[in-house]
């Protein structure tokens, strides 16, 4: 596709990034200030111009704040989502939606009994009513003693604990975005400690909206179970109205999947013998794949690319994660841009709001649209690369648990457990988040994760990692037999067959969209409690091997703040502060236990993590593999102070 879009002059996100290089190094760093109209001020990183901004501020304040800064967007982001879901719920509870409806009852129930609703002898709709409020009331108290609903009610007690006595526990997601905005204005919070305190609260303010996000999702349009789909461009249809669906809110794609058969015959009137082909892009296509099998076209690098084949007629988008350049590219092509949120226009797109109150028929607006424009195609430019690769997704902490109790009804996290006490697992990791321009895409992901299935680890994936092993082939049961070691092997074998799947379990488990990482702490929660420990002590493990997004900034802080080693393979703009990378680096773990690990190289990651893994397994006694001698820190400058902690001990 890139030769396509070479041919006809088109510049794609590799084109700009390249026009982009050399990148400042002083943002690079996180030297860089822009806070207030007295800057932009810049600190030398080698001490030899400038230290101080022209308030005063040194290094580590800047750092600091412009890293919390990072983890508040990436947590307004989640909460908007979460809050957009929530109050859907609470209309369907008062009967304002004629288009939704629970599809989970008995998450409903579930999620209900969990943050203290009661359920006996009620109305459904009352039920989702008091939810609704009770959730909505995680962006309105003012009681900062009492936490968050969602996270106090679902952390492991030590974990709840550990982070109520460092203070760090949210009560109020709004009121946390505020205060981090607050206290990084200019003349506020200075000290980098403090900050990043502030920054951890924020993160888990994010980890609450994600868990509300996805598992009221899960109540309104069903909880994902394993299926099959498929993955790549080669998904587009040269016989259909090929519309893509791309962003992350399924409040929308939900209801374009649920419409699009009532418009088949539309659609073959126009000339499309095949009908509606609807095919997801980045979470948005996550959320629809994992809950019907919807085909996902791509990740969030090559969202341009489907454009290029020439035979999409539409792409809807909603929020989050989708590039302001699709307009310009589909003005090369036939394509229609549909932006579909008032607070997520682009200039040139075509704006169609979306409302819930009107979600059928404006989705079949949408969908007309498409239609008609199959007409515009030039068949002669209609070039659908012959790459897909199928999938088997689906894997919610309900669905892993389903499958593991094909093997032990009674007690269906036996099997695992005793699998990690035995070694045959060594330990998880969770690849989550992006892809960045700056990696190869979907590199990165297809190393680390081969790399680390051979040693028996077993892999999650959400958000852009799951479209980057959708596509690269690593959620089939073959990829099992050619990846995994003997160990995991076996054991996935075991539960796939248990399960009727005719074969193993993939050695990646889809666990779905980038707002869905709560899955696998919810996941991740039960093991703990099951072996009576606490997060930190497991031999569990996170990456972003290619971060890009504010959102992956609080996704990793909060995984930090929650016990997880946790890597990313881009390097966040903070290096230019010794005392902000020891805070999060070696601080965190002697006071939270996860850490992150900073290594662009996927190799030398793995092992990393291989490392960490087997560094938990000795904490719990259990048999170990050999590790290598300890890594010196890469990214730091000389040290500007003694080294710093979360806390005063
Ligand atoms: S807040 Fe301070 S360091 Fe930042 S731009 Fe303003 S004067 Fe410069
Ligand atoms: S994983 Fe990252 S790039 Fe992909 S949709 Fe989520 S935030 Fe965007």
């Amino acid at each position: 596709m890139l030769g396509v879009t070479k041919a006809a002059g088109i510049a794609t996100a590799w084109d700009r990034y390249k026009a982009q290089q050399p990148q400042c190094g002083f943002g690079s760093t996180g030297l860089c200030c822009r806070i207030c109209l007295q800057g932009p001020c810049r600190i030398d990183p080698f001490g030899n111009g400038p230290q101080y901004g022209v308030c005063g501020a040194d290094r580590d304040t800047i750092v600091a704040r412009h890293l919390v800064r990072m983890m508040a967007a990436g947590t307004a982001a989640h909460s908007e989502h979460g809050r957009h879901i929530a109050l859907a719920l609470l209309h369907v509870g008062e009967h304002k939606l004629h288009d939704y409806a629970v599809h989970d009852d008995e998450k409903l129930h579930a999620v209900a009994a969990r943050l203290g609703v009661a359920t006996e002898g009620r109305e459904q709709s009352d039920i989702i009513h008091e939810l609704a409020e009770v959730t909505l009331g995680d962006y309105q108290n003012q009681d900062y003693d009492k936490p968050c609903h969602w996270i106090s009610s679902s952390l492991p007690a030590p974990r709840l604990k550990k982070l109520s006595d460092l203070g760090l526990l949210p009560h109020n997601i709004d009121a946390m975005v505020a205060q981090s905005m607050s206290r990084t204005h200019m003349g506020c919070d200075a000290e980098p400690e403090n900050l990043i305190l502030g920054g951890l609260r924020v993160a888990l303010a994010d980890l609450n909206g994600e868990m509300l996000a996805t598992e009221l999702s899960d109540v309104l349009f069903g909880t994902p179970k394993p299926v099959a789909s498929v993955a790549n461009l080669g998904v587009l249809k040269r016989n259909a109205v090929n519309v893509a669906v791309n962003g992350h809110n399924p409040l929308l794609s939900e209801i374009i999947c649920n419409v699009a058969a009532d418009l088949h015959d539309e659609a073959v009137a126009a000339g499309a013998p095949e009908g509606i082909n609807i095919v997801g892009v980045c979470c948005t296509g996550n959320e629809l794949m994992m809950r019907h099998g919807v085909p996902l076209a791509t990740n969030y690098l090559s969202q341009e690319l489907p454009i290029a084949t020439g035979a999409l007629e539409a792409m809807i988008v909603d929020v989050q994660c989708v590039m302001p350049s699709l307009p310009r590219i589909a003005a090369c092509f036939h394509t229609k841009i549909i932006t579909t949120d008032n607070q997520n226009k682009i200039t040139g797109a075509t704006h169609i709001e979306f409302e819930e109150e009107r979600a059928s028929e404006i989705a079949r607006q949408i969908l007309r649209v498409a239609i008609d424009n199959f007409k515009r195609r030039d068949p002669k430019r209609i070039d659908i690369p012959d790459e897909k690769q199928e999938a088997i997704v689906g894997f919610s902490t309900e669905g892993i648990v389903a499958a593991l109790a094909t093997v032990d009804a009674a007690d269906p996290l036996k099997p695992m457990v005793d699998n990690i006490v035995s070694g045959a697992i060594q330990g998880v990791v969770l690849f989550a988040g992006c892809n960045n321009a700056k990696i190869q895409q979907d590199h990165n992901y297809l190393t680390m994760a081969k790399s680390l299935a051979k040693r028996n680890v077993l892999v999650v994936a959400t958000g852009c990692a799951s479209g980057a092993f959708a596509k690269g082939g690593m959620m089939t049961s073959a990829a099992t037999d050619q990846y995994c070691g003997e160990g995991l092997r076996g054991v996935l074998t075991a539960i796939g067959e248990a399960a009727g799947l005719g074969g193993p379990l993939p050695p990646v488990l889809h666990m779905g969209a980038c707002v869905d990482n709560s899955r696998a702490v919810a996941l991740v929660t039960a093991l703990a409690n099951k072996l009576g420990v606490d997060i930190s002590d497991l031999p569990v493990v996170a990456s972003a091997p290619e971060a890009m997004s504010e959102k992956a900034m609080a996704i990793g802080t909060w995984s930090v703040a929650i016990g997880l080693p946790t890597h990313l393979g881009t390097v966040p703009p903070v290096v230019g502060s010794d005392v902000v990378t020891g805070l999060i680096t070696d601080a965190a773990k002697a006071q939270l236990g996860g850490y992150f690990i900073v290594e662009p190289d996927p190799e030398k990651a793995a092992d990393s993590l291989f490392d960490a893994i087997q560094e938990r397994r000795a904490g719990l006694g259990l048999s170990t593999a050999p590790r290598r001698p300890a890594l010196s820190p890469t990214y730091r400058f000389a040290p500007s102070r003694p080294a710093p902690a979360l806390l005063p001990s």
